[in-house]
């Protein structure tokens, strides 16, 4: 990874020779006013509905949380130079100035308090889209020096070392060769011309390795012809979660050289949230290109290959489980029936969270906070009503399907002292496979999935 270095001084806000300073957090805010924000400004009721759908105000009750106040610097520049009134009240003097020390204050409100969750923009009854406007928010914040430490540290690993935890290949390719040898299967690296190019995340390959071997099962056992790629491994992408779309593209564009330099048809993002958003959604934005092949998530994949009967499966597990479905996946993508019909093949007592799939709680470490350890205090604090609604449903394990949230459940699991094991979702098809006489066959034509 060496066509970018970037050091930690160039996003630090006493770095006056990189030219990040307010008035360059201002213009990056005036870029960012395109007409949804606009709109979105000037037909808020100001009902504070965006408020009670927020984990951090709801679990906090502090009105600074309310998801519309968290834009307040944003908005303020809005009424001051693209409103008549506000342009009025500037030139006699009256308009409220968005400073330095503004911007400082809401640096933890837009990053701290803020999990990019989405559930504010699914309630607002005027449909503002407020995850749509903080993200562009971070991006005045980044260019006025006004950024969490733990993600712009987080930001310069993924453009130095190709991984935000600053994870090498060398690291994973320990990994490999443990799956290889308690597996018995290969482990497919840059191999040219396969149907899918398979992304990790850094919290998977350190937190969870259980869910290679369980892809490397799964994908022998269906007969799919996939690769890992030494030049681009990781999905997770720090420049959308701090707010950088430069950083982003040069991430972004790391994928999509892997995947053309390997020719494969198609991109599987892992149990990870974000990183299916940030490379599904934002990508072909971020590069302003297409991209030459399709971009799934892991479950997606798994689902098709259900549904084309090539996961064959054998007994189920008895004890209650219930699902915390990732914000990126289930309310800001769309990817809900899939999870459950896979659920279905393994599961004997299955129960869902009373709010569940579009309209569920996040587990409050999304959108960078678990990046960010000043957010630390936080974050449990958000976790609290993915607790609320684990009690209500008493299952014995939590199932899900992103690294991130997983070890947000772990963690808060463990500081509430409720022994409640959280395992991911692939790993439990992979406990279940039928040993094939022979590996099921590819179809024909190009894999739908
Ligand atoms: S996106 Fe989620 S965490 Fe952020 S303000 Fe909205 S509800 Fe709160
Ligand atoms: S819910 Fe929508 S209209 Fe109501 S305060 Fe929030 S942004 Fe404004």
């Amino acid at each position: 990874m060496t066509e970018a270095v970037l050091t930690p001084g160039a996003l630090a806000p006493e770095a006056p020779a990189t030219g990040f300073s307010l008035e360059r957090g201002l213009q990056a805010l005036r870029e960012e006013m395109d007409a949804p924000v606009a709109s979105f400004f000037s037909s808020c009721v100001h009902c504070g509905m965006c408020a009670t759908a927020c984990p951090f105000y709801v679990e906090t009750g502090d009105p600074k949380y309310t998801p519309i106040h968290k834009l307040e610097p944003m908005r303020i520049l809005w009424e001051n130079e693209f409103t008549l009134w506000g342009r009025l009240k500037t030139s006699v003097g009256l308009g409220r100035k968005v400073t330095d020390e503004m911007l400082e204050e809401w640096e933890p409100l837009l990053y701290d308090s803020c999990s990019m969750c989405g559930r504010c923009s699914m309630v607002c009854p005027v449909g503002n889209d407020l995850q749509y406007m903080i993200r562009k928010a971070r991006e005045g914040m980044v260019a006025s020096g006004h950024s969490p430490e733990g993600l712009i540290a987080a930001s310069v690993r993924a453009v130095n070392t190709g991984s935000p935890m600053g994870l090498k290949w060398k690291t994973l390719d320990v990994q490999i060769k443990h799956v290889e040898s308690s597996s018995g299967l290969e482990v497919p690296v840059d191999k040219q011309g396969v149907d899918y190019l398979v992304l990790l995340s850094s919290m998977e390959i350190i937190n969870f390795p259980e869910y290679l071997e369980a892809i490397t099962k799964i994908f022998a056992h269906a007969g799919v012809s996939w690769t890992l790629s030494q030049k681009c491994f990781e999905a997770t992408n720090a420049g959308i979660q701090i707010g950088s779309k430069d950083i982003a593209a040069v991430l972004v564009q790391r994928v999509v050289g892997a995947a053309k330099e390997l020719g494969v048809k198609n991109v599987i993002s892992p149990e990870c949230g974000h990183a299916y958003t940030a490379i599904r959604w934002e990508g072909p934005n971020a590069i302003r290109q297409a991209y030459p092949f399709k971009v799934f998530h892991i479950i997606e994949v798994l689902e098709t290959l259900r549904a084309e009967g090539r996961i064959k499966t054998e007994g189920k597990e008895t004890d209650r489980l219930s699902m915390h479905d990732p914000c990126n996946l289930a309310r800001k993508s769309g990817v809900i029936r899939q999870q459950r019909n896979l659920m279905d093949l393994i599961a004997e007592d299955f129960v869902d969270l009373k709010e569940h799939g579009k309209l569920q709680w996040c587990c409050g470490a999304g959108g960078g906070v678990s990046s960010n350890e000043r957010a630390e205090e936080l974050k449990i604090a958000a976790f609290k009503k993915k607790k609320a609604q684990i009690e209500e449903v008493e299952p014995e394990r939590m199932v899900t399907m992103c690294a991130t949230c997983r070890t947000q459940l772990e963690e808060g699991l463990e500081e509430f002292t409720m022994d409640i094991p959280v395992v991911g979702l692939t790993e439990l098809i992979a406990d279940h496979l039928v040993e094939p006489d022979e590996p099921a066959a590819a179809p024909a034509e190009e894999t739908k999935a």
